[in-house]
């Protein structure tokens, strides 16, 4: 038995049908009989390196796995019922497109990539395609929020797979990009906002308003809070305060109300993003 069938199922079952004798005499090369995949020549030549030599040839400690192989593994391990390398290449997905809300919030708070899958936000596209495919109905809502963070002719134009197919998201998806990209805008104008207002009856005397007004809107300046989209204003903004210790800029009280007024947002955020995004998760667990 080759290595091939030794694996999987499907390869056992597709040599066995597709004897010497049944295949097409046209369908030799060098007197061995061809048996046609509809895959990329990427997506196996990556399948029978890990086949061959082994998984952990992709998966060395401190290397992250370029998202192209990671996507071809998924799809072609999917397709060929290869479940050990099905289960771990999912399991390096989810790193990413997570139905955990603190992996998630994590990856929020950093720009792109994780330690472990190298990764750049458009490689959503093929990644919402990818696992609604393999049936992941749990991990396609953070697929599509970062989806939702993309530009618009990127959306339409579609990505450039690994292996030079393109990769778009169907019409009905798009759509649900496009309106829930203008919900996630609302609700951080609404975060933007409240940073400003002094006024909130939740939000403790400001001890220092002198200052504090000032420096939180020079911040807001800096982040470009009105020059550009209110989510990506909003990442910045609480970027830029991250960066730097919150009690040194603004006062104790101020620090608190934004502190926890960001922590809210993303609760309230994780708890309806299945359906901001109309796509209904039964399992979908709240904020822990
Ligand atoms: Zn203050």
């Amino acid at each position: 038995m080759g290595v091939l069938s030794r694996h999987s199922e499907t390869f056992r079952g597709l040599f066995n049908t597709s004897r010497p004798a049944d295949v097409d005499a046209e369908l030799k090369v060098d007197g061995c009989p061809v048996i046609p995949v509809q895959d990329s020549a990427h997506d196996f030549k990556h399948l029978l390196h890990v086949l061959y030599d082994g998984l952990d040839t992709y998966l060395e400690p401190g290397k992250p796995i370029e998202f192209g192989i990671l996507a071809a593994l998924v799809r072609l391990s999917y397709n060929y019922q290869l479940d050990r390398i099905f289960a771990i290449t999912l399991g390096l997905m989810k790193v990413v497109f997570t139905d955990d809300f603190q992996a998630w919030r994590a990856r929020e708070n950093k720009t792109e990539g994780t330690t472990r899958v190298k990764i750049k936000d458009k490689n959503a596209i093929e990644a919402f395609n990818l696992l609604r495919t393999c049936g992941q109905p749990e991990l396609l809502p953070v697929a599509l929020y970062i989806c939702c963070g993309l530009e618009t002719r990127v959306l339409l134009r579609g990505v450039e797979r690994a292996d030079g197919s393109l990769e778009k998201l169907r019409d009905s998806d798009l759509e649900r990009c496009l309106a829930a990209r203008d919900v996630l805008e609302l609700q951080n104008a609404a975060l933007n906002r409240s940073v400003f207002d002094f006024a909130d009856p939740a939000r403790q005397a400001c001890l220092a308003p002198s200052t504090c007004p000032v420096t939180l809107h020079n911040i807001g300046h800096m982040a470009g809070l009105g020059t550009k989209s209110e989510t990506e204003a909003r990442r910045v903004f609480h970027r830029i305060l991250a960066e730097t210790p919150m009690s040194v800029v603004v006062c104790s009280s101020c620090a608190s109300f934004v502190t926890s007024g960001l922590t809210m947002f993303y609760e309230n955020l994780w708890r309806d993003l299945p359906r901001i995004l109309d796509l209904p998760v039964p399992t979908w667990l709240p904020a822990a």
